[in-house]
Parts: structure tokens; C-alpha cells; sequence
């Protein structure tokens, strides 16, 4: 028997890299006519590496026990920038302290309590191409740590081969800040660009393309992406870096690590729905 076109769609998306997870699923990829990407863990590698340390200087704490701190807070979060800095930390020999009453906030950060006092790590406001984060003890600023994430090398072309299957340059939405988002935009040629959004601000950029008549494909990989995965026409979600909510969410789900398979399933859904009609 010759295969239904959408089920044999599927099985080459499979083969590409990508498990989609229904026939409508697949279909519905071939009628996204606008993207829409999340920065960290989509066009960046998902994993930021710690290249600065910063006590205040009236905190009392050095680097080591600054780092320290914020890693015995992030210890329970599985957030890239939460591994990162747990592997600073152990990197310098430091060992992170039992935390007690974690709170991860989508988009925003973690709080714990380490050794009776409460610690903050969150996003901080800053310039420049990095991803700051401050750090509290008790309420109190104690000093920033400075994240940088690597480009994936494959992204220029995807947005570029999105920006020719849609005819229209994708969206870049966001949770850090605005320097970090240009820096990323420049190097992949957009300049529709979302920062500092929390994850209800990418459903409302979702939802404000659809109300304008535009099927959007989101393209995400945070916890913070999913209520996006589930509002747009179409979402697909990075498996490596990807939370296991954003992997329940979204209608398809990138094996291989590769950004290039996003254009390439749309490809697939669009010529086998020339086949169906
Ligand atoms: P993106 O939308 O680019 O994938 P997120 O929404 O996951 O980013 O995070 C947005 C911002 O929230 C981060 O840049 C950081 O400042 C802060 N943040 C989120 N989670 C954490 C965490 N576990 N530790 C520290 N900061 C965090
Ligand atoms: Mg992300």
C-alpha cells in the first residue's frame, strides 16, 4: 500500500530529525506564513558559560563566595543559565550549599533559602551583548553575574530560509534583555525584535500577529516558551535544551540539534499537502 502524503511526511521529517506528532500537526506546519523564535536555546546553543563575576563591593563577599551563593540557589533549577553557573561553580572547586524553599519563576529567576537567608538570581537590567544576572541576599544586592551564550552557526541561514519560505523576516520574542536580543538580531538579519518579554508577553506577540491575520510558527524551548507553543498555529520546540513542558506543548520536536530542520519540515508539509489537495 503507498503511504497517506502526510504520514509519509512525516516518517522524512523523522528521518530529517524532527518527530511531528500528528498528521494534523504536519499539515498545519505547511500553512505558518510568519516566525516566530525564541533567543536563548533557539538561535543560541543553550548553553551560556559564566565569563564574569561581580561582588559590590559592601556585599562581603568575594568572587568565590558570590558565585557560591547563586549556585546553591540554582542548584534545583534545570534553566541553562542555572547550569551554567552551578558548573562555574564547581569548575572553582566550590560546592553549592543545600538549598531549602525553592521558586523558580518563568522568565524571571529563582529564589531559595541557603542556610536560613533568602538568595535571589534574576534578571538584572543591562547593556551590552551578555546576559546579566543579579544576585540578593536577603533583599539585598550582593553583585551580578555576566552569561555569554554562542550563536548557533546554522541560525543565519535559517532565518534567512524562513525570511524566503514566509516572505516576511521572523520575529525574535524574547525573555532577556534588549542588548542581548540586538546583538543576536544583527547576526541573523532581524530587526523585528521582543525583549525583556515574560512568557503570558510572548502568547500576547503570538496572539497580536494571529488577530492580524498571520499563522505563526513558534519556535521555543523554555518552560517560559510553552504557553507560546501552545497559542501559536504552529509550535516546534528544541529537544536537547528543551524543558519537558515545552516538549509536551509543541506539535513537533527537533531530535536532531540542528535549526536548519525548522524550514526543512515546512518544506515537507508544504508539498504534501499538494499532494493531498
Ligand atoms: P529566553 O526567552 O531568551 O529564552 P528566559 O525567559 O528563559 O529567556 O529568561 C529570561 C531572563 O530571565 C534571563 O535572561 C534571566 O535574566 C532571567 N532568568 C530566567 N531564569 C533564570 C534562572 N534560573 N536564573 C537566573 N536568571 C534567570
Ligand atoms: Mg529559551
Amino acid at each position: 500500500a503507498t503511504m497517506p502524503p502526510l504520514l509519509s511526511a512525516i516518517a522524512n521529517a523523522g528521518r530529517h530529525g524532527v518527530l511531528v506528532k500528528s498528521a494534523v500537526a504536519m499539515e498545519r506546519l505547511g500553512e505558518i506564513d510568519l516566525a516566530a523564535l525564541d533567543k536563548t536555546g533557539t538561535l543560541t546553543e543553550g548553553a551560556p558559560e559564566v565569563t564574569g563575576v561581580r561582588p559590590l563591593p559592601d556585599s562581603g563577599l568575594d568572587e568565590d563566595g558570590l558565585l557560591a551563593l547563586a549556585a546553591s540557589a540554582e542548584h534545583p533549577s534545570e534553566h541553562p543559565l542555572a547550569r551554567a553557573i552551578v558548573t562555574a561553580a564547581r569548575t572553582r572547586g566550590l560546592r553549592p550549599a543545600p538549598a531549602e524553599d525553592f521558586t523558580a519563576t518563568p522568565g524571571r529567576g529563582v529564589t531559595a533559602t541557603v542556610e536560613g537567608r533568602e538568595v535571589s538570581v534574576g534578571r538584572a537590567d543591562a547593556d551590552g551583548g551578555a546576559t546579566v544576572v543579579a544576585v540578593t541576599w536577603d533583599g539585598k544586592p550582593v553583585g551580578t553575574l555576566t552569561l555569554t551564550d554562542r550563536l548557533r552557526p546554522e541560525a543565519p541561514a535559517t532565518t534567512a530560509a524562513l525570511t524566503a519560505l514566509t516572505g516576511t523576516a521572523p520575529v525574535l520574542l524574547t525573555g532577556d534583555h534588549s542588548g542581548a536580543a540586538a546583538r543576536v538580531a544583527e547576526a541573523t538579519g532581524l530587526t523585528d525584535v521582543r525583549a525583556g518579554l515574560l512568557p503570558e508577553d510572548k502568547v500576547d506577540a503570538v496572539r497580536a500577529l494571529q488577530d492580524r491575520g498571520r499563522k505563526v510558527l513558534f519556535v521555543g524551548d523554555g518552560v517560559n516558551d510553552a504557553p507560546a507553543l501552545a497559542a501559536a498555529h504552529s509550535g516546534i520546540a528544541m529537544g536537547r535544551s528543551g524543558s519537558d513542558l515545552a516538549l509536551e506543548t509543541a506539535d513537533a520536536v527537533i531530535v536532531r540539534d540542528e535549526l536548519t530542520t525548522v524550514p526543512a519540515v515546512v518544506r515537507l508539509s508544504r508539498a504534501a499537502r499538494r499532494l493531498v489537495v
